[in-house]
């Protein structure tokens, strides 16, 4: 079979996922093809040396946009119990400029709420703790959630109580008849992450006091678009969302989106407040009226993603090619879920990459999904001084190549991929 063909074949079968495929919002079948990414591995899941030689699931990961409610979302639902398990490292508090961004959320909601020692904080999929932990300073009663057991081992030791679990409408219904109601809930990077929508927004709406208010924030699906950032695209992240598909969503369950904020965490995130009352500032009627203005609504707004993601894969896997050809040694920075889609998706295995570094003590040693390139401890890049790293968490650029002036300083160079291709 030659390239076109398979190619071809490949098409057909996308679109014809996109034409089965229900969407998670409003429940429309029939979704518009946007991206494919063919088969990844789950991108946190990091392997130990001796799974190196089993077999590696890898799952379709393609994209598809509503007509009908404005959401781009994946298509492929993999078991959260798989995504999420024993195994999964994420631990939010490798990321200073993360860890300030938060404490500076808590204070806020802290002043402008009116929170004190009578009120309840509810944060969904609260990891490590790292965000509660400044209410828990303010003496503002915390509740986290989250289902992974690592991470909510590691809040309960810093003083944040934990309940280890999927956030779910039932959780939420057990919370409210222990006579618990949140003032605040928040979520960051969770509603995304599930695959049932509709019960974890019915539970926020069971769980919120009248007058309490949602604080969630998700990656936002303009800059995900504009600045080509597919690297934020793997199996974990369900749904990419704008302000008019989240007002689409909360309204179903008599939630309103009443203020949005844009923020630069992610590579460009919206923070969402919602309320049990409907009364949107002038702030998010612009908002709105912009989404409207480009388009978001529509599928062309989406038409030609497809290609431009297509160029940064070959423009990486040739510069590597190149690079290697000229007898340049080249590593990586950042073993976190970007890096695995961004390495898997341009063909950058261990061939080509001779280690990853990463700050996450938990995950040296281990390899890299899909592509199994090693990954070491930062250090490594001075001892060791490669030629070029790419640098894949290009959404904390800023703060890598502070870190890492000395290694550029000596002469090593940076390629970073998103929003395109350059050297640095
Ligand atoms: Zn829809």
């Amino acid at each position: 079979m030659d390239q076109e063909t398979i190619s071809q074949s490949d098409t057909d079968v996308f679109n014809e996922r996109c034409a089965k495929a229900r969407c998670r919002c409003c429940d429309t079948v029939g979704l518009k093809p946007v991206l494919d990414l063919g088969m990844m591995p789950p991108s946190d899941r990091i392997l130990k040396k001796e799974q190196l030689d089993e077999e590696e699931r890898k799952f379709p990961l393609d994209v598809g946009f509503c007509p009908d409610c404005a959401l781009l979302q994946i298509l492929e639902t993999v078991d959260p119990k798989f995504l999420f398990g024993p195994d999964y490292m994420y631990f939010s508090s490798f990321s200073q400029s993360w860890l300030d961004h938060c404490r500076a959320n808590a204070l806020d909601l802290i002043e402008k709420r009116g929170l004190d020692g009578s009120s309840l904080v509810v944060e969904l999929a609260s990891n490590d703790g790292y965000l509660l932990k400044n209410f828990v300073e303010k003496g503002v009663p915390v509740l986290g959630i989250d289902p992974a057991p690592r991470q909510a081992e590691a809040a309960e030791k810093i003083g944040v109580p934990t309940l280890n679990d999927f956030f779910s409408l039932e959780v939420a219904e057990k919370l409210t008849a222990e006579g618990k109601q949140a003032d605040v809930i928040i979520g960051n990077n969770v509603l995304a992450h599930v695959a049932d929508t509709h019960g974890v927004v019915e539970g926020i709406a069971r769980l919120l006091k009248p007058t309490g208010v949602v604080a969630i924030e998700a990656p936002y699906v303009r800059d995900l678009v504009d600045h080509c950032e597919f690297d934020t695209i793997y199996h974990e992240h369900l749904c990419y969302f704008s302000l008019t598909s989240i007002d689409h969503l909360m309204r179903r369950h008599g939630l309103y989106l009443n203020d949005a904020k844009r923020l630069p965490t992610h590579g460009g995130s919206v923070r969402y407040y919602i309320e049990k009352v409907e009364r949107p500032t002038e702030n998010l009627k612009k908002l709105l009226a912009e989404e409207k203005e480009v388009g978001i609504d529509k599928l062309p707004y989406y038409q030609d993603f497809a290609s431009r993601v297509q160029v940064i894969r070959q423009e990486l896997s040739e510069l590597v090619g190149k690079l290697r050809a000229d007898g340049k040694r080249v590593a990586a920075y950042g073993a976190a879920a970007k890096g695995t889609i961004m390495l898997n998706a341009a063909g950058l295995n261990s061939e080509s990459i001779e280690y990853v570094v990463d700050r996450n003590v938990h995950k040296h040693g281990w390899f890299m999904p899909g592509v199994h390139v090693e990954i070491l401890e930062v250090e490594k890049l001075l001892e060791d001084q490669p030629d070029y790293v790419v640098l894949l968490p290009w959404n904390f650029s800023e703060e890598i190549l502070e870190q890492q002036a000395e290694y550029r300083k000596r002469g090593g160079k940076f390629i970073v991929p998103v929003p395109s291709v350059r050297i640095v």
